[in-house]
């Protein structure tokens, strides 16, 4: 993987996340505390300060120093998760050392289970991992069998919006929304939606 490309890919997020303010903002308000947004927004902006910075290193570095920067400047839930999910992403691109698409869905499944170990949640609990834990497995598959990237990420970019609509339906059992009981249900998980944006921005930027 190029640095090059991680750096327009996190360009493609952050516009993203500015381009969804007002719907990422709402989800919050209604099953959380309304700060998902600032939150993915000031992470963003984190990130494109230390462009300059990340132009110098090998991708695996810049996605270490990317997950440490979001471990500092994110804070609430989402911050620590996606702070592991990028530095576990780099271990795995650090020892394979290659550029084959499987090693990039095995390092995206990795990042993944490290979400879960650190938030101690799985599937169908209405979280980001609603919309994570479908796209690894996805990737996984199609990285095996020899698909053609462009393929792959039409598939991964429906799969995310499946697994983030699908949480609409979900009572929360992990983070804020969890006390709110059968309340939640007809809410999009924030999260979701914003792990959703982001898999389908980084998916555009290979297309
Ligand atoms: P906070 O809830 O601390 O205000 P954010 O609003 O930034 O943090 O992020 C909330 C999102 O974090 C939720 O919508 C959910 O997707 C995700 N989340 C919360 N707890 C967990 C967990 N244990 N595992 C996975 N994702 C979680
Ligand atoms: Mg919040
Ligand atoms: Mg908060």
């Amino acid at each position: 993987m190029k640095t090059s490309f991680i750096l327009s890919a996190s360009e493609s997020i952050r516009d993203a996340i500015l381009n969804h303010e007002s719907e990422l903002e709402s989800l919050d308000r209604a099953i959380g505390d309304g700060d998902h947004y600032i939150n993915m927004k000031r992470g963003a902006a984190a990130i494109t300060e230390l462009h300059a910075e990340l132009a110098a290193l090998t991708a695996d570095a810049a996605l270490n120093k990317i997950g440490l920067k979001l471990l500092s400047t994110i804070g609430g839930a989402s911050g620590p998760l996606l702070a592991s999910f990028f530095m576990s992403m780099a271990k795995v691109l650090k020892e394979k050392n290659d550029d084959t698409t499987t090693t990039y869905a095995a390092a995206f499944a990795t990042g993944v289970e490290a979400i879960q170990q650190r938030g101690k949640a799985g599937l169908g609990e209405k979280t980001m991992l609603d919309v994570l834990i479908p796209v690894a497995q996805q990737f996984s598959t199609l990285a095996s069998a020899n698909t053609e990237i462009n393929a792959i990420c039409y598939a991964l970019m429906q799969t995310a919006e499946e697994g983030m609509l699908a949480t609409k339906t979900l009572i929360a059992t992990k983070g804020r929304a969890a006390g709110l009981g059968e309340r939640a249900i007809g809410h999009i998980d924030p999260g979701a939606k914003s792990c959703q944006l982001m898999i389908n921005a980084v998916c555009n930027q290979v297309l």
